[in-house]
């Protein structure tokens, strides 16, 4: 299948004479304004190989977990073991933070990301972490297997396009007041520079509602499956802000349908740096990923045993 874009309403008549050329047996317009990463490119979906064997896309559901940022050797050391004994595939942390406040942790820079390095490979696990700047890419490729665009960027397009020229997965957060459409459209910034391997995050938006931190969007989840071939994943932690609330949003994302699932964890959240009130506690992680055990067969799919 060959993807081509451009304007067809503009070029008619070379689309009909390209259906008479020989190899071509259809040509199906794709009328939104996403083309690349619509589900009429691929209707069978996308998986998306991340490393060491691990892909997603396909019926395992990959669990990303860890620290919202990292903290110290010990910190992201200890967890990385206890997530990965309950079934992680990825470690997150982030190295660069974006903050509301330029008075709070902004994080460990590149120092983190090799302690966030060192523990993932340690205990068996890939790594994800936030790049905030298209200055930051060349230095990170070495320490990470998926490049997170954060909430705060998903419209920056700067950085979608640079990291369009690598081919790193990415994985796309969706902004917290952003429309379905311009978070496929943000994707296509990414795709149409080449680099395909793109997952989408869905991490709640903001409503008129201020009960919690944001309103986790779990309908969002089967639309942009419908909507786009790529892997979607869902962030119950920051969809939330709670971490009482993420085991059950994190149950609905798996039964919605999510590829994969992004969930903060610290052994010590109440002195944690960064999003303590929604990081889960370790043995309560190992909890859910039993309970998501028992729910991913129930929809035709499945999650990994350590
Ligand atoms: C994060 O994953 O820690 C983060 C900052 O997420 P978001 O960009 O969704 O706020
Ligand atoms: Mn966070």
């Amino acid at each position: 299948m060959i993807g081509v874009v451009g304007r067809s309403e503009q070029h008619q008549s070379e689309l009909e004479a390209l259906l008479a050329a020989p190899g071509v047996d259809e040509i199906i317009r794709i009328t939104h304004p996403f083309k690349l990463a619509s589900r009429n490119f691929r209707p069978e979906g996308s998986i998306v190989e991340l490393g060491k064997g691990v892909s997603i896309g396909g019926a395992e559901v990959i669990v990303a977990a860890g620290p919202c940022a990292v903290e110290s050797a010990e910190q992201i050391g200890e967890i990385a073991g206890r997530v990965a004994r309950a079934g992680a595939k990825l470690l997150r942390g982030g190295a660069f933070k974006p903050r509301s406040s330029p008075y709070s942790f902004q994080g460990l820079g590149e120092q983190g990301l090799k302690l966030l390095r060192e523990a993932a490979d340690k205990n068996g696990l890939l790594v994800v972490s936030e790049v905030m700047d298209p200055s930051q890419i060349e230095m990170m490729l070495p320490y990470v297997d998926v490049m997170q665009v954060g909430a705060r960027n998903m419209q920056n397009y700067h950085l979608l396009r640079a990291l369009g020229e690598s081919s790193k997965p990415v994985l796309l957060k969706r902004g917290m007041s952003a429309t379905i459409e311009e978070l496929l459209l943000s994707a296509e910034y990414i795709m149409s520079g080449g680099n395909y391997n793109v997952m989408l995050c869905e991490r709640g938006i903001r409503t008129f509602d201020t009960y919690m931190r944001n309103t986790m969007d779990i309908a969002a989840i089967p639309v942009i499956k419908h909507l786009s071939h790529l892997p979607v994943v869902a962030d119950p932690s920051h969809g939330t802000g709670r971490r009482d609330k993420v085991p059950p949003m994190a149950r609905a994302a798996v039964a919605a349908g999510a590829d994969g699932l992004l969930i903060e964890v610290h052994q010590d959240p109440e002195r944690a740096l960064s999003d303590g009130a929604q990081s889960m506690y370790p043995e309560h992680f190992a909890q859910l990923m039993d309970e998501m055990r028992v729910i991913a067969p129930a929809v035709g799919r499945r999650i990994a045993r350590p």
